[in-house]
């Protein structure tokens, strides 16, 4: 804690002595010191559902619209914050970019206005059931007031790094897309619960769609510790891979749900209320 320090008694010159004061901000040790007890939650009561960008919203109407019906239903129970991914557009563009020897930043920012452009639909078909597209600046201060006077508000997914995103550990793509928005904005304020919505039931060993006829035989993880899934390297996963490791240095979140809301629309206010309804990955 910071002291106050006043140089000739009360009405002379006020120092603060800080314990971070003279440090780099480096040292492990000192850092560790900075760890809390219980971390402040600003929406604890808040969940986040991250729509799927190519595994629901490039689908079409036969895929949003009975997710849009649960939710409509859902929302007087629960709050909720919706996040949109981008999908197809996003690759596109991401595809060209990667042809021209374009950078990791500068692809970020090709893509991320299609998770964009998903939040603008989304609140359009929403809007008369209280679908409001939010930016991520002061909104997020407000989202108990959003979900308490009946609004659903949605927001994009990417995160923003832009020219600031990291270099990927392999290739060019940016690693941080909307599924590591998602995980990041629910960290930060606290979420009750982050749930993907996705096409799939959730974590297999191999990508189900490149499987053929052995789809039937690769194993599922009804449930996995991000420890193990870490140690597991599998080659490909069904939400971002920055993600393990933010989950394992995460403060407020234990874990996250992935569900097939796609094929099973229903499963969203059963993973709302609690159960264990597709890939559950825990600290
Ligand atoms: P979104 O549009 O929701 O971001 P993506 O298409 O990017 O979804 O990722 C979900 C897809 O990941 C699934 O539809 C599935 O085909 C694929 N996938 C890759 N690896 C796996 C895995 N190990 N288990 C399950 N699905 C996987
Ligand atoms: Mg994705």
């Amino acid at each position: 804690m910071g002291k106050l320090i006043r140089e000739d008694g009360d009405r002379g010159r006020l120092h603060i002595d800080t314990p971070l004061m003279g440090e780099s901000l480096v040292s492990k040790e000192l850092l560790k010191s900075t760890e809390s007890k219980e971390y402040f939650r600003m929406h604890p009561d808040v969940n986040i559902l991250k729509i799927g960008g190519q595994s629901i919203m490039d689908r079409g109407a036969r895929a949003i619209l009975p997710i849009l019906d649960e939710l409509i239903k859902v929302k007087d129970d629960h709050k909720l914050l919706l996040m949109t991914g981008g999908g197809t557009r996003a690759r596109h563009v991401y595809n060209i970019g990667v042809e021209l020897g374009m950078p990791t930043g500068v692809l970020s920012k090709l893509g991320d206005k299609v998770s964009w452009q998903n939040a603008e639909m989304l609140s359009v078909l929403l809007a008369k059931h209280g679908g409001v597209k939010i930016g991520h600046g002061d909104h997020l201060e407000q989202l108990n007031m959003y979900c308490k006077e009946g609004y659903l508000p949605i927001t994009f997914g990417i995160p923003p790094y832009g020219f600031f995103e990291h270099p990927a550990e392999h290739g060019s793509i940016p690693p941080h897309r909307t599924d590591c928005g998602a995980f990041l904005l629910a960290e930060n304020i606290g979420a009750k619960s982050l749930i993907y919505l996705k096409d799939e039931t959730g974590l297999f060993e191999k990508d189900p769609k490149k499987a053929g006829d052995k789809a039937g035989e690769i194993k599922f993880y009804d449930k996995i510790s991000v420890d193990d899934l870490i140690a597991l390297d599998l080659d490909d996963l069904i939400i971002e891979r920055p993600i393990l490791h933010m989950l394992k240095n995460a403060k407020c979140l234990k874990e996250l749900q992935i569900i097939d809301a796609l094929n099973k629309p229903e499963l969203i206010r059963k993973a709302l209320e609690g159960e264990h309804v597709g890939t559950i990955i825990h600290k």
